[in-house]
């Protein structure tokens, strides 16, 4: 018997009876990180590391959380559990377990580019890793991020000299933070959307330095924001949310704008290939680093993986989750935190575990 299988809740490990990220409400869900895809409402119990905490709190509220520290082991049923860095955004965790001296470490979402708002992704050496493979095509191959984030600094420069608004559309867990933290924030102002804010407060909760940020919703009607840097989930795009802005640029932060086709098809004016997710070389040189001689691959593209895996040697297959992706539920809504009922708290509750459709794959 694997110590973990693919059931229609979830990934189950019936030795310790209970459940990774799973997808249907279960009684013990060990959760990798706060996406909706992978932190999904209704079980009696969760696990999750203690950096992923406040953003879980918002996520979750009324959920029973329990937490551990990255590489504190827990015993559930005679399987030891511990949780050790993805990488992927704040509190994001690897999933090892040991049951029998075997051991298999369940990846959840992760990258091996640094990122100043979350702990770098951890090698952790087991017998069976699955893994993620969203962007598992030879093409996906990301550039430095330093380089990325000085374009988003010329692009915000280059508006203001024209008296144009910068939006930048960015998951509201994660990139958003990520973006925040690296672009150079003497350039002007930065406004954010309510649901991108609710997560930056979990991230300074939780020690995460970013530039001081003002909720759009906080400023007065007839604002001018030809100076500013916006950043806005996804969701926002194209509603009348957007429409106080005036002239304006908009930007996508996404590992899918390395492809022209979906820039064009999500219209907007610059597309940054920024992911926070492995690429093509970092999905197999995590894999090497795992030692482990039987992977199973998940979200994405598993085929090409899979193959790629099995062509070198390694007993690799494809496992079915219902795990998202680099795409809308990755940023189906947090509550924005706004008491006041207006247009951001509207739009995102409406759209609440609905991704946005356009552009999608
Ligand atoms: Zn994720
Ligand atoms: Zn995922």
């Amino acid at each position: 018997m694997p110590l973990v299988i693919s059931t229609p809740a979830g990934l189950y490990c019936e030795a310790g009876d209970f459940h990774i990220d799973p997808w249907r409400p279960v009684s013990r869900a060990v959760i990798t990180h706060g996406h909706g895809d992978h932190a999904s409402w209704g079980h009696e119990h969760y696990l999750a590391s203690r950096a992923s905490e406040q953003v879980l709190r918002r996520r979750l509220p009324e959920a029973a959380l329990q937490t551990i520290e990255y590489g504190e082991p827990l015993d559930i049923n005679g399987v030891r559990v511990s949780l050790h860095p993805a990488g992927h955004v704040l509190g994001s965790a690897q999933v090892r377990l040991e049951h029998r001296g075997e051991v298999w470490v369940v990846s959840g979402d992760y990258k091996l580019q640094p990122d100043p708002t979350c702990a770098p992704f951890e090698p952790v050496r087991c017998d069976t890793f699955i893994t993620e493979s969203t962007f598992g095509l030879p093409i996906y191959r990301w550039r430095d991020p330093r380089d990325v984030f000085a374009e988003v600094d010329a692009w915000w420069r280059a508006n203001q000299a024209v008296d144009r608004a910068s939006v930048v559309y960015a998951y509201a867990l994660g990139k958003a933070q990520r973006l925040l933290s690296s672009v150079d924030a003497s350039i002007g102002p930065i406004y954010t959307h309510g649901a991108v804010e609710a997560l930056n407060e979990a991230y300074r909760a939780s020690g995460v330095a970013l530039p001081p940020t003002q909720r759009v919703a906080e400023l007065p009607k007839g604002h001018d924001y030809s100076r500013a840097l916006i950043v806005a989930p996804p969701s926002a795009q194209g509603t009348p949310w957007m429409r106080r802005f005036g002239d304006l640029a908009d930007g996508f932060a996404s590992g899918w704008m390395q492809i022209r086709g979906v820039r064009r098809r999500k219209a907007v004016d610059r597309g940054f290939a920024l992911s926070d997710h492995a690429d093509w070389p970092s999905l197999l040189s995590a894999i090497a680093a795992t030692g482990a001689q039987h992977v199973y691959v998940t979200h994405g593209y598993s085929d090409p993986l899979v193959r790629w895996l099995c062509e070198h040697g390694l007993d690799a297959q494809a496992l079915k989750t219902e795990y998202a992706g680099e795409e809308g539920s990755e940023d189906s809504s947090f509550p924005t935190g706004d008491s006041r009922n207006d247009r951001e708290s509207i739009l995102d509750e409406s759209q609440n575990g609905s991704p946005p459709s356009r552009g999608r794959r």
